[in-house]
């Protein structure tokens, strides 16, 4: 009696919780799945390995038993043959970094043409979720709202996505409703101490000193500045 997950369940999990257009890459498998519909997701791209090119067919298998569809007939064949770990890392960055370029609001807006540095980082509580080797573990679900600039639809978008869309530089600077939060490096550090100016500064824990609020894991144990942000009228 256990209470894992089989592959149905799981596969239908994550794409159920998937945004549209959000991109899914079976751990290892060298297979990008991006989600078209409700019930439909379109294989992106597959490498040239025999793994992959056997996973593709289970992988196909198994989404059409729980009932969606897979659409590949615009399955790109990646060639990983010559490339070393780092460079398929770098491959498979670009790729999902030109995926996000497609993202969009439902209004056709580019999401890369939001402001995403106004991103607010918002907290939707804990779920328990399977990892890969079967065991269960609370996660906290985290997403940065950012707002369209035609049609001012709020569109929540995981951290990862987030990362992709406005690149690391983004992540420097964390948004909250209350306050802004941005990581000093070592120099930036030395500098305000040397300066005297250290009032606005401060080390996060799990909830920030100040206000009290739980931060994203990400900026826990960070030297950050910080500003209030004014109550909007
Ligand atoms: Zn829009």
């Amino acid at each position: 009696m256990s209470e894992e997950l089989n592959p149905e369940e799981e596969a239908r999990t994550i794409l159920d919780r998937m945004r549209q257009g959000g991109m899914w890459e079976p751990m290892g498998l060298g297979l990008c799945y991006i989600k078209t519909g409700d019930k439909s997701v379109s294989l992106a791209s597959q490498e040239n390995t025999p793994i992959s090119a056997q996973a593709r067919i289970r992988m196909r298998m198994l989404i059409e038993n729980i009932g969606w569809k897979v659409d590949e007939t615009e399955t790109k064949i990646t060639n990983v043959e010559n490339l070393d770990p780092a460079e398929r890392h770098m491959k498979a960055m670009q790729m999902r970094q030109e995926q996000a370029q497609n993202w969009q609001c439902d209004c056709g807006t580019p999401l890369s043409a939001f402001a995403l540095e106004e991103g607010v980082w918002n907290f939707y509580g804990q779920e328990e979720m399977a990892s890969p080797d079967g065991e269960t573990g609370i996660v906290e679900q985290w997403a940065v709202v950012i707002s369209c600039p035609v049609c001012d639809k709020e569109i929540p978008v995981e951290p990862y996505d987030y990362a992709l869309l406005a690149g690391d530089d983004a992540m420097i600077t964390i948004k909250t409703k209350t306050m802004e939060y941005t990581a000093l490096d070592r120099v930036e550090i030395i500098k305000r101490v040397d300066d005297k100016v250290v009032d606005s500064v401060m080390i996060l824990g799990t909830f920030c000193p100040m206000s009290g609020e739980l931060l994203p894991p990400h900026a826990r144990g960070s030297i950050v500045s910080f500003r209030k942000i004014e109550e909007e009228e």
